[in-house]
């Protein structure tokens, strides 16, 4: 029977969202001073959604910290209900801290352009040669391949798996909560004390106590409100677009033989899609950062402007875009084009989706965990069965699509040149 090392006195975090982090483990204080999980101050949790909300500057270090804090709130609501041993708690505690350690710097845009999955590399982190993998290997030998499986669902319990990925768990819990406070939006708000207190283990997963169901409702409605005001932000979006361009300039360049004032050292294991473990741990975003300032000064005039323009906040302006109108997004290319413009650097479509909530559809691809509502007589209930609110967003997949271009080299065209441009821009945006 694993007996876990507790530290001679808790130490504490401050946190303005959950106010303290509490931390009794040995093993997790050093898993947080481990070299892996400080990376985590380097990356930005919400990539590029400062250009819209400045204070959406937090860390991944600052998320997953709060998720270990829930997590470990809840195991304390689970005392004496849940049948978990002690290594199994310290696996749920790993697990919600570790989550994330595999983000790279500006996860969603890097992981686009290189074509690789951060999952992937939060379990060569954890299974790899690293202080985080020594330090877990201290609980058994299997014990980071059982934080892996936790992390990647596929580990046997059903109840830790679903504590750290569900539709209502420690993780979203605490980025809504987190996002909203550090961009100073109001609509991530929900009562987390009152879901926490409402929350029961089960063998196939969490349930909610059925008088909790308001503050779940508040919940769901919040993270709807969350990805459409905040995530999906287009003037986010844009910061993604002329990243991507950025690095797909880059690469372009590196593959031509370009000679590049300064190497690019740090990323030619992307580059060339040979990537190991220690390529992987030593790029963070101060890395990415310090080539778009080698960069802006370039002699490649595309390289150059894109970075000026990341670095400046000078993004792509957009407009909505119907998906039917492909062929005038081709003529609007075409005219960029013919007006020394290249469309593919500086007319990009962006699209995106969410799904607010749904229930388990065994017929749909992708295996959503249902949200239970258990009444006082025991019998359970699948939430938007119970909930108007919840069931009128149920199922929707809401699509969303956006047409970036460069306002300032469209203005700076000739007058007629300009014209046939923004005449498209304006058919690009219709429903006929
Ligand atoms: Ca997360």
């Amino acid at each position: 029977m694993y007996e876990p090392i507790m530290l001679d006195e808790e130490k504490v975090f401050k946190d303005p969202v959950h106010r303290y982090v509490h931390v009794r483990s040995a093993l997790i204080w050093d898993l947080i001073d481990s070299p892996e999980f400080q990376r985590l101050r380097r990356i930005k949790q919400l990539g590029t959604s400062f250009f819209t909300f400045h204070g959406g500057e937090h860390s991944r270090f600052n998320h997953s910290l709060g998720v270990y804090e829930i997590m470990r709130r809840i195991l304390e609501t689970f005392e004496g209900r849940a049948k978990l041993s002690n290594e199994e708690k310290l696996l749920c505690l790993c697990a919600a801290l570790l989550h994330d350690v595999g983000h790279g710097p500006f996860s969603h845009s890097f992981e686009k352009v290189f074509r690789f999955d951060h999952e992937d590399w939060t379990k060569e982190i954890i299974m790899g040669d690293t202080k985080i993998n020594s330090i877990l290997r201290t609980v058994s030998d299997d014990f980071p391949r059982k934080v892996a499986e936790v992390i990647s669902k596929t580990y046997e319990n059903k109840l830790i798996v679903s504590l750290i990925s569900s539709q209502i768990d420690a993780d979203r819990m605490d980025y809504l909560l987190r996002d909203a406070y550090y961009t100073g939006v109001h609509y991530g708000n929900f009562d987390i004390e009152r879901i926490l207190r409402v929350m029961r283990p089960t063998e196939e997963g969490i349930v909610i106590k059925a008088s909790g169901m308001h503050a779940v409702e508040d919940y769901i409605m919040s993270r709807y409100q969350m990805y459409w005001q905040v995530y999906f932000h287009p003037v986010t979006r844009s910061g993604e677009v002329v990243l991507r361009k950025i690095f797909q300039r880059a690469k372009e360049l590196f593959d031509q033989g370009y000679d590049f004032g300064i190497d690019p050292v740090n990323f030619h294991p992307f580059f060339t899609d040979q990537i190991s473990l220690h390529d992987y741990i030593s790029l963070d975003e101060t890395v990415v950062y310090f080539y778009m300032h080698q960069w802006r000064h370039e002699k490649d005039a595309i390289l150059s402007d894109l970075c000026s323009r990341f670095l400046d906040r000078n993004l792509l302006q957009y407009v909505e875009y119907n998906p039917r109108q492909f062929r005038t997004e081709n003529e609007i290319r075409q005219l960029f084009a013919e007006a020394g413009i290249d469309s593919n650097y500086y007319v990009e479509v962006d699209s995106t989706s969410d799904l607010p909530y749904d229930y388990y559809r065994p017929e749909k691809d992708q295996e959503r965990i249902s949200i239970m509502l258990v009444k006082p007589n025991g019998e359970q209930a699948e939430l938007s069965t119970m909930s108007d609110i919840v069931e009128s967003v149920c199922g929707k997949r809401r699509f969303d699509y956006k047409l970036f271009y460069p306002a300032d080299l469209l203005e700076a065209l000739p007058i007629e040149q300009a014209r046939k441009i923004k005449e498209r821009l304006k058919v690009v945006m219709s429903d006929e």
